[in-house]
């Protein structure tokens, strides 16, 4: 089996070098030179080794890295990339890779790392970096078939394969996207325009323009929903008002009763409910709304149901947890983000909608690039689907994690993260120190430090105060960042400073875990040491 040469066994020509018997002037053999950098088949050679230098300083990072962040300030590291001169190019990619050292890779954050447990970022599978590698030398664009072609027939399976686990039926159809937030924002796109189509069919309506139809729509989504549902709506041209934002039960999972009355009331106002917004899978807690309750109000009101499972959706992949899920196949559409839960690398995500003629929504013929007769004659143009224009192939990624991995082995990691989250919930529930705001239901987990204290700052539960402990915990969190050896997110519920772990690390135990819980501990008892110590100090001092 050919393997590829390590790279110090790589002979590369300088990149100056003349092709053999040629003579240049000055000004052709810097175009000569440059020649030398372009991804073909003359430097294929070259192409392997730069590559792989990469690769192996990477590789090497990841050796020798023991913590997730080294706790680097933004001015630092302004000053540090800012005295770099753009103008004076390095003169090989060993030296630019070892520049690269202290302008970016030593300050990183590491989300592979155990200690890393903020936001909803992923280890990425190897799989899909080998993707990511074949998918950007190629450079195949998803706009035409004729900047794609096999690719585009590779995202359509992946599309397919994708509705059939969210069991969106046999004319499901979706385009894969930059991020949830874009997926939501089509998403979106389509309902608005959808609405406005059967407003357009209403006789008292005829002849009003866009506008003055766009003011009548609302859209339902819950308190706890991604904020990129409130810019959709502002860039839509609704305006962030148009979201109502429908109250949480308890257990953060949106209250059907209390959509019902909000609806109710919009319907009543003489204003049209445009979508309802479930969340399969929210941002702070993990919850996954009751999709089979609110579909039926949305359908009840005429409105488009749209499920955002940016954080949710790697459950279609899951062991054990699928059935959470359960209702997606209710859906008119759904977001997708497999650079959450399906351990790809960023960008990688998607908006599946049950009724493929809905995509027609954002479809615009351009002579230059996908006229109408290129459809008519059934050239699989992806833009036709989509509201970006050039596109990566991110698709690719996911197609060889599941040709390589298998849909199981993902799902298995996901599963991980998730019992995981419900060992850390238990140990942080039975820890004085700590409150936890609710059972994890996916793989987060909100909590905050409020100790046993005495004296000024308890409450009258001698714990340390409500007040006392929202300066404390985003003093802890800050701190820990600083530190660079954790890295945990932070949230507000009712107006409270909480702190957040996501896990999302298969290999993460409950000792890396705890040992972030005896770091925030030991962070917080210090903070709170040093506080009591400052006015107790100067009590003594002027006494
Ligand atoms: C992360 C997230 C999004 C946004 O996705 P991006 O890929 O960051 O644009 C939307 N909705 C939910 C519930 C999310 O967790």
């Amino acid at each position: 089996m050919p393997l590829l040469p390590h790279v110090d066994e790589i002979e590369v020509d300088p990149v100056t070098e003349a092709l053999p018997g040629q003579d240049f002037g000055s000004r052709v053999e810097l175009a000569l030179a440059a020649s030398n950098h372009l991804f073909n088949s003359r430097n294929s050679t070259r192409y392997v080794a730069q590559v792989l230098q990469g690769v192996n300083v990477v590789a090497t990072k990841l050796d020798r890295t023991t913590r997730p962040f080294t706790g680097v300030g933004p001015a630092e590291m302004k000053a540090r990339i800012g005295a770099v001169d753009l103008d004076r190019p390095l003169p090989d990619t060993a030296a630019a890779l070892e520049e690269l050292e202290a302008v970016y890779l030593r300050d990183a954050v590491y989300f592979h790392d155990t200690k890393y447990a903020a936001h909803l970022n992923c280890p990425v599978v190897i799989p899909a970096l080998v993707g990511e590698a074949i998918l950007s030398a190629v450079n195949s664009s998803m706009d035409t078939w004729d900047q794609s072609a096999g690719a585009t027939m590779i995202e359509r399976r992946l599309i397919d394969w994708t509705a059939g686990r969210l069991q969106l039926g046999a004319v499901a159809d979706g385009v894969f996207t930059s991020g949830g937030s874009q997926s939501n924002l089509q998403a979106l796109l389509i309902a608005r325009n959808h609405a406005v189509a059967a407003l357009r069919r209403v006789p008292a309506n005829a002849g009003l323009r866009l506008p003055s139809l766009l003011e009548k729509l609302r859209i339902f989504t819950s308190a706890d929903s991604h904020f990129s549902i409130q810019k959709s709506a502002s860039m839509l041209g609704l305006g962030f008002d148009a979201v109502i934002p429908v109250p949480c039960a308890p257990d953060h999972r949106m209250d059907p009763a209390a959509l019902a009355e909000a609806m109710a009331e919009t319907h009543d106002a003489g204003l049209v409910p445009m979508a309802v917004v479930a969340t399969a899978g929210t941002t702070d807690f993990g919850a996954v709304d009751p999709l089979a309750e609110l579909a039926a109000l949305a359908r009840a009101y005429g409105a488009w149901f749209h499920i955002d499972a940016a954080y949710g959706g790697g459950l279609m992949v899951s062991n054990r947890y699928r059935h959470l899920l359960d209702g997606t196949r209710l859906a008119d559409s759904v977001t997708v983000d497999f650079h959450k839960t399906f351990f790809q690398p960023v960008s990688s995500s998607a908006l599946l909608v049950r009724d493929r003629s809905m995509l027609q929504h954002v479809t615009y013929y351009a002579d230059y690039l996908n006229p109408e007769s290129a459809a008519l004659a059934e050239i699989p143009n992806q833009v036709d689907k989509s509201i970006q224009t050039t596109r990566r192939f991110d698709a690719l990624k996911l197609w060889l994690t599941l040709r390589i991995m298998g849909a199981e082995a993902l799902g298995a990691l996901f599963d991980e993260a998730i019992d995981l989250a419900a060992r850390v919930g238990s140990a942080l529930a039975a820890d004085d120190d700590f409150e936890l705001a609710a059972e994890p239901q996916l793989s987060t987990l909100v909590f905050r430090y409020r100790p046993p204290v005495s004296g000024a700052g308890a409450d009258a539960h001698g714990r340390l105060s409500e007040d006392a402990a929202d300066s404390l915990n985003p003093a802890i969190r800050a701190a820990v960042f600083a530190s660079g050896q954790a890295v945990v997110a932070g949230t507000t519920v009712a107006g409270r400073h909480y702190l957040k772990f996501t896990l999302l690390n298969a290999e993460a135990t409950l000792e890396d875990i705890s040992g972030i819980i005896e770091l925030l501990r030991r962070t917080g008892a210090g903070l709170l040491a040093s506080d009591n110590a400052g006015p107790a100090a100067t009590n003594g001092a002027s006494a």
